[in-house]
């Protein structure tokens, strides 16, 4: 379930708004700073959605002039355990330095938050509420715990940020593949595509994993039958489904040994795959054609793990390895770390280290990293190296979610968000991938502008 935090200086109304979204009455409310002095969380059903609620009231009872101590100490666990964040002014009394040392606080955090304005009744607080524009947080909303206007809106906002970027994945109607558990997917077969250009093994390879000679291959094309719904339990016993029969049917006539695989054919495999195996003809190294599927299967956000077939033919393994990783260095930056696997598909020398690569990469493309975690590193990657100027003035990120994985994808909020250069996605997505260990899984960018 997603987790919201409700935070705001004390006496701003947190713990009457806790009770109205929880629909409890029973938790004590009173003028007195300080008077509810646990953390509290409770489930509520807010926007349509089962979430967790946590009241934070009383983590920040200090003095003023100690609150950012205080607020370090106590308010950040409940910060960076939330999903999101309901940060709570008083629209009556209007705002107050440890607003304002609050508001930046959060900001720093780079998290997901809603601001609302609170104890704006009526049409006069919804006018006093929009003082709280000053917040640097977006637009307030105007609510009143008490009397309950606003709170329609608040539901919708709410569920519209669950939905939108914060926490798709923990909401219950999400689309069953991406709330799958790791269990079902084990039991799925993994959907597999076995790429490459004409002759560099890809139906010996096949015949090698099936482990019989299911598909007849050979020097003389046209001797490749046709394998429809090849399905089988591979060494890790997992099941596996290949998924482009058609891209390994062969042309039926000999002078068409040099053909290409038809793009249209791979790119059918790519998309129905979830991990792509790029057969390479190692004698040969990597071309401009395997260049080109492998970006197919870039741009179609696959994972990639490179079958370096026919090793046994090798006389210079060492210089075949180091041409491999020049290309790929030079060429294909955003599968940086891939695997690949030297093997022999005519001797099976190798091949049993193939589907465990491909299970290996296909867990990094699956993994979602949690709100929390992300952001520390989204704030530390902002640290080591600053967004850059945009037409003069510094672009500012507030945080990030990952909205969803299959492949990893990141969206990136804040001021201008979406005028970000190149070379700084660049900067995040490498970071990423090493951070979080995903060598070989393209990742995604996306960016949000915010007002
Ligand atoms: P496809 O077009 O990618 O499906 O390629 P095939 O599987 O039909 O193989 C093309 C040719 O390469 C055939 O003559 C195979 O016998 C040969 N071949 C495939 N794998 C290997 C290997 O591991 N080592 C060697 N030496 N030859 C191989």
């Amino acid at each position: 379930k997603p987790r919201i935090a409700i935070l705001g200086r004390p006496n701003v109304g947190k713990s009457s708004l806790f009770n109205r979204l929880t629909g409890r009455r029973t938790a004590i409310v009173d003028d007195t700073p300080g008077v509810t002095r646990d953390r509290k969380e409770g489930d509520a059903r807010i926007g349509g959605h089962d979430v967790v609620l946590v009241d934070t009231a009383g983590l920040e009872e200090a003095p003023p002039d100690t609150i950012p101590g205080r607020m370090r100490a106590s308010s950040e666990t409940a910060l960076r355990e939330a999903d999101l964040i309901l940060f709570v002014v008083d629209a009556r009394s209007g705002l107050t330095p440890s607003d304002h040392a609050f508001a930046s606080w959060l900001r720093k955090h780079n998290r997901p938050v809603i601001l609302l304005a609170n104890k704006a009744e009526g049409r006069t607080g919804a006018a006093r509420s929009l003082e709280a524009y000053e917040l640097g947080l977006g637009a307030p909303l105007p609510v009143s715990a008490e009397h309950g206007d606003g709170f329609g809106e608040l539901h919708d906002e709410v569920a519209e940020r669950l939905k939108a970027d914060v926490a798709p994945h923990l909401l219950e109607e999400d689309d069953e593949e991406e709330l799958d558990t790791e269990e079902k997917r084990r039991r799925r077969p993994l959907r597999l595509a076995i790429v490459g250009r004409p002759n560099a093994g890809k139906s010996t390879l096949l015949n090698a994993l099936l482990g019989e000679e299911r598909m007849i291959t050979g020097p003389e094309p046209g001797l490749t039958r046709d394998a429809v719904a090849v399905e089988w339990t591979d060494e890790t016993g997992g099941k596996v489904r290949l998924v482009d029969t058609a891209g390994l049917r062969k042309k039926a006539r000999v002078h068409e040994g040099l053909e290409q695989m038809s793009t249209g054919a791979t790119i059918a495999a790519l998309k129905e795959c979830e991990v792509a195996v790029l057969v390479l003809d190692a004698n040969l190294g990597m071309d401009e054609q395997d260049l080109r599927i492998a970006r197919l299967a870039e741009r179609e956000g696959r994972a990639v793990v490179i079958a370096l077939n026919k090793w046994d033919a090798v006389e210079d393994r060492n210089a075949a390895r180091r041409g491999l990783e020049d290309v790929l260095t030079a060429s294909l930056a955003q599968m940086r770390g891939i695997t690949v696997v030297p093997l022999s598909a005519a001797t099976r020398k190798g091949v049993d280290r193939l589907m465990p690569a491909v299970r290996e990469v296909y867990a990094r493309w699956n993994k979602r990293v949690p709100t929390g975690e992300l952001n520390r590193w989204f704030e530390n990657a902002l640290t080591r190296h600053q967004p850059p100027l945009v037409g003069g003035k510094r672009l500012k990120l507030r945080y990030c979610t990952m909205p969803k994985a299959r492949p990893p994808t990141i969206a990136i909020f804040g001021t201008r968000a979406e005028l970000l250069p190149e070379d700084y996605r660049r900067y995040l997505v490498n970071l990423f991938r090493d951070t979080f260990d995903m060598p070989g899984v393209p990742v995604r960018i996306n960016l949000r502008g915010t007002t």
